[in-house]
């Protein structure tokens, strides 16, 4: 599925985002950017040890913003690490953080020039966040970014299962 907002493309897709050939991708990493399970792990095993190496230099990153790394063996060559809130019932922030991490990595991606982004399901692994709600602030963040600014010709939502495509899928349907 695929919808045009001014000057950007956004567009959901099955699979592995460490195939993907969008100029950056993002990393749904933790505040110590020290790696982790799911797509952190699977990013990192992808893209080789230098995308590590900076990730220590740079040393964390608060929730809800976003850094940017080399894609190192990655065909993207970007990472952008965000990092989403952890789900805690919803009374604490966690909309406005999820939020401000998907802007954030957009506005970034702007700010280098970079014209496509591929994101997986920020928060919506270990982390807990209702997958309905999630893909709803998700979509809606980059549709209101796309908006306002024309720096960005495509932005994918890449999803891991089925069960989360799907909802992404009605998510948009909705907002479209
Ligand atoms: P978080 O800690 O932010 O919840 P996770 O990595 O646990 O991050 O999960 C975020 C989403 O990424 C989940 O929907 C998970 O299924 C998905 N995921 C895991 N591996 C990949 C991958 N290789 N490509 C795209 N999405 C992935």
């Amino acid at each position: 599925m695929k919808a045009q907002f001014n000057a950007t493309s956004i567009e959901l897709a099955a699979g592995d985002i460490t195939l993907e050939t969008t100029d950056a991708i993002v990393n749904a990493a933790n505040e110590h950017l020290a790696g982790g399970a799911g797509v952190d792990e699977a990013i990192h095993r992808a893209g080789g040890p230098a995308i590590m190496a900076e990730c220590r230099k740079i040393g964390g990153c608060p929730t809800g913003q976003a850094v940017i790394t080399t894609g190192g063996w990655l065909a993207a060559r970007y990472v952008i690490h965000t990092v989403g809130p952890i789900y805690q019932g919803g009374a604490k922030g966690e909309a406005g953080l999820l939020s401000s991490a998907y802007t954030n990595s957009l506005t970034l991606t702007a700010t280098k020039g970079l014209q496509s982004i591929a994101f997986p399901a920020i928060s919506c692994g270990i982390y807990g966040y209702p997958v309905h709600e999630a893909a709803h602030l998700a979509l809606a963040a980059c549709i209101e970014f796309a908006r306002k600014n024309n720096g960005i010709k495509l932005i994918r939502h890449v999803l891991f299962d089925q069960r989360t495509f799907n909802i992404f899928e009605q998510e948009f349907k909705k907002l479209v």
